[in-house]
This record gives structure tokens, C-alpha cells and sequence, in this order.
């Protein structure tokens, strides 16, 4: 699908030019990785399990593999995630990575684990699919940077692996666990806008010989890229979360722009048939995200709008209370405000959850992961000019 991946990071360019990455390929690529090599095809489940389940880089140290091979992989190949430029662990567990991939653009990664505080409980890994985002979504910090550029397999699995690896230090090789029990696309960028590399990305989430995750437990958030989602249905067996924000199309086109060329009832219908598919083994589920942002899109008219537009669709709807960003132009809606909403959704028989806002301590909140990435975009260039309009406006 993909071809071979290509180095990530600036500083391992030297070795990338001359090895090839074998993080990220598909199983089908290693096999015929190996074949070239003049090797069997099963060595790629092999070196799959060294890599994805033990975190282990180094060829050397992958036991079941003879002599002879570990020294022509250690000639042509390499296992290289994408660099870290800077990590940050929470007090409460939380933990933060930026990573700088090639061509120097700087991504964000967040772990998220649930409140119970087990050290074996789920650890959500919010995940990036693109440096910046086409989409320009007008509470979104990752719009206003417009969009870089999109990131390769090995960049997005890379993710996952090395929020596993940061819990394998000092355990020896066989005995590393993979700790990252939920996987959720909902850092920068749209995935749909850069299907095939995150459609290969969640293959080896779902992989037994790679990370082996349950498909409830890897999600693709999308703002609606209405013909991807079909396609999507077909590829890849995944629970899909749908940014909705808005019940009518009048405010869904002011908050989430590619509203106008995909309208809720083209969106809605998608979703639809996401879930009903033909193939009753692929029965899918979906959640409906809904931002809260004060006075814009929570009142009790627009929950009931909500109701409305989803009574044939089975969906679980997450109510997120907007993550401020420098110069937003809204505000978070009141926890009352977000109850009454959520209250009226329960009424009408919707299983409704508030996303609980963790990580504030590290700035990490998930699908809010900007900030420190360089402003090289046109958008960019733009918001800043916005910004300081309005500042001498007000001076
Ligand atoms: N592009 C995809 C996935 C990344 S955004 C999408 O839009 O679904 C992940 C989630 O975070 C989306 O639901 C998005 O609407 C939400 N989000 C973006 N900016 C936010 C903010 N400032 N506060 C709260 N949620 C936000
Ligand atoms: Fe892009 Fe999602 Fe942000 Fe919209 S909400 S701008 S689609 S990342």
C-alpha cells in the first residue's frame, strides 16, 4: 500500500540514507524485505515481535535470529522511531512527547491514563496523523497552523511505540510488557486526509505479531471526510469518533469548515452506514464528539437539535469542554451548562460522557497538542496578523 518508509529524524539522516526503516512496514512489506535478502518470509513475524512487543532496536539482541542475519540487518537495515525533542511526564501520570520528524516539523503525542492510578490500567495515547491541518476548524489551535505536511507510517506507529518503550527502561528484552492500552488518532491532523499511511499505521496497532490492540480499543477520529469514511469501512476494522460540534448545518459550517462541501446529511448517512455494515462480524461504534463552547453551540435547543439529527444512529456522544488556546475567540461552557446539555441527551436515551480535562499541568490535553510547533504556514502567518489586529483594535 505504502512504500518502504523512509528515516525520520534529522539527526539519524546519515544512517537513514543508506538503511532502510523497518518500523512501520506492513507485514507483507518485511516479508518481502526478507525474500530480497534471500531470507524465509516467517522472519518478518519474528523481527515484528522483537521490535513491537519487546521494543528492541538493536539486531544484536534479537536471540532467536542467527549470527549471519543479525550482521546483514545491522549492514542494511535500522529500526528508528522519530526523534524526541522533548518529553514531559505529569505528576498524574500523564505523559507528553514532542517529536521533531523529517524536515525539522515538530508533532505532539499525549498519554492519558485513566484516573485509577493502577499501574496496569488503561493508558489512552492520543496520537498524530499530520504536522499541522488543512481544515482550519475555528476552535481548533492545530487549524490555525495550517498544514505541514503529512507523516509517514513509521512516524505515526512510532508514536506508540516509543510511549511503550518509555515504560521497558531497565526491564530486560523478554520481559517488556507493551503498557499503551488504547490508541486514539486524535492529535494534530485530519487521518482521513492521509489515509493510506494511517490506514497502515492502524493495521500494525491491530497486528498480533505487532502491538496486537483490540479494535474497540484503536479509535479514528474524523471532522467528516465523507468519502474516506466509506472507504474506511471497507479497509480497516476500527471505532470511529466523529467531530460533530454543531447540530445544523448553518453553525456546523462556521465551526468545522468542510461542513460546507460534506453536509450533515451526507455525514449523517456515512455514519450510518459505518455501523450498519453488511458483514455483521463488522458491527461497528461510533461517538459523536461535541465540543462545548459558551453561548455558541450548548443550549437546550441545540441538545435537542442533537437528539433529532442522531435518533437512527446508535452512537455514544462525548461532550468536550473547549480547551482554551491563546487568543481563542471562545470560551469553555459552564460545568452546569454541560450538565444540562448532557442531561437532555440522557433523557432522549443517549449513553453521554464529559471527557474529563487531564494533563493540564503539562499542557496536554488531548486534540489540543499545539504550541510549541514553528509557524511556517500561510494560516499561520495569517492568525498572527489577526491577533495583532484585533490587540491594536482594542489598545
Ligand atoms: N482532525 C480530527 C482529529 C484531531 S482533533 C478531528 O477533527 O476529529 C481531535 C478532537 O479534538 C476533535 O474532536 C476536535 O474537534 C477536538 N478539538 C480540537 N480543538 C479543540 C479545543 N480547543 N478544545 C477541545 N477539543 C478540541
Ligand atoms: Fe483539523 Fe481536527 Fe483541528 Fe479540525 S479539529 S482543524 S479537522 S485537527
Amino acid at each position: 500500500m505504502n512504500k518502504i518508509p523512509v528515516i525520520t529524524s534529522a539527526e539519524q539522516s546519515d544512517q537513514a540514507a543508506k538503511k532502510v526503516n523497518l518500523l512501520g512496514m506492513s507485514k507483507d512489506e518485511l516479508s518481502a524485505f526478507f525474500v530480497s535478502l534471500g531470507e524465509k518470509p516467517f522472519r518478518a513475524t519474528q523481527v515484528m515481535k522483537w521490535i513491537y512487543q519487546f521494543g528492541v532496536t538493536d539486531f544484536f539482541e534479537m536471540t532467536n535470529i542467527s549470527k549471519k542475519l543479525q550482521h546483514k540487518l545491522h549492514e542494511v537495515a535500522c529500526v528508528v522511531p522519530p526523534t524526541v525533542k522533548y518529553k514531559e511526564f505529569s505528576q498524574d501520570g500523564t505523559r507528553k512527547w514532542v517529536f521533531e520528524v523529517a524536515g525539522g516539523s515538530l508533532v505532539e503525542t499525549v498519554l492519558i491514563p485513566a484516573d485509577d492510578g493502577k499501574q496496569f490500567g488503561r493508558k489512552t495515547l492520543c496520537i498524530s496523523s499530520q504536522v499541522g491541518c488543512a481544515l482550519d476548524c475555528s476552535f481548533c489551535s492545530t487549524g490555525k497552523q495550517g498544514f505541514e505536511r503529512d507523516l509517514t507510517p513509521s512516524e505515526i506507529i512510532g508514536q506508540l511505540w516509543v510511549a511503550n518503550q518509555s515504560y521497558m527502561e531497565n526491564v530486560p528484552p523478554t520481559e517488556r510488557e507493551n503498557r499503551v492500552t488504547n490508541v486514539v488518532m486524535m492529535g494534530m491532523g485530519e487521518p482521513l486526509l492521509n489515509y493510506n499511511p494511517v490506514v497502515a499505521a492502524m493495521s500494525l496497532m491491530l497486528d498480533d505479531h505487532a502491538f496486537g490492540l483490540s479494535k474497540r480499543r484503536v479509535t479514528l477520529s474524523t471532522s467528516g471526510v465523507v468519502p474516506k469514511m466509506y472507504d474506511l469501512a471497507k479497509d480497516i476494522d476500527v471505532a470511529l469518533a466523529i467531530s460533530l460540534h454543531a447540530p445544523n448545518d448553518e453553525l456546523r459550517n462556521e465551526l468545522v469548515p468542510i461542513n460546507k462541501k460534506y453536509p450533515l446529511k451526507d455525514l449523517i448517512k456515512a455514519a450510518k452506514s459505518y455501523v450498519y455494515d453488511e458483514n455483521p462480524r463488522h458491527k461497528k461504534h461510533i461517538t459523536i464528539e461535541y465540543v462545548m463552547l459558551a453561548g455558541v453551540n450548548d443550549s437546550d435547543e441545540h441538545a435537542h437539535q442533537l437528539v433529532d439529527l442522531l435518533k437512527d444512529l446508535p452512537s455514544k456522544i462525548n461532550l468536550i469542554p473547549f480547551n482554551p488556546f491563546p487568543h481563542a475567540p471562545y470560551g469553555r461552557s459552564s460545568n452546569n451548562r454541560i450538565h444540562a446539555f448532557s442531561h437532555i441527551l440522557n433523557q432522549a436515551g443517549f449513553v453521554c460522557t464529559i471527557r474529563q480535562t487531564r494533563g493540564d499541568d503539562i499542557d496536554a490535553a488531548c486534540g489540543q497538542l499545539v504550541g510549541q510547533v514553528a509557524d511556517r504556514t500561510r494560516r499561520a502567518k495569517k492568525w498572527q496578523e489577526s491577533i495583532q489586529k484585533r490587540q491594536s483594535h482594542h489598545e
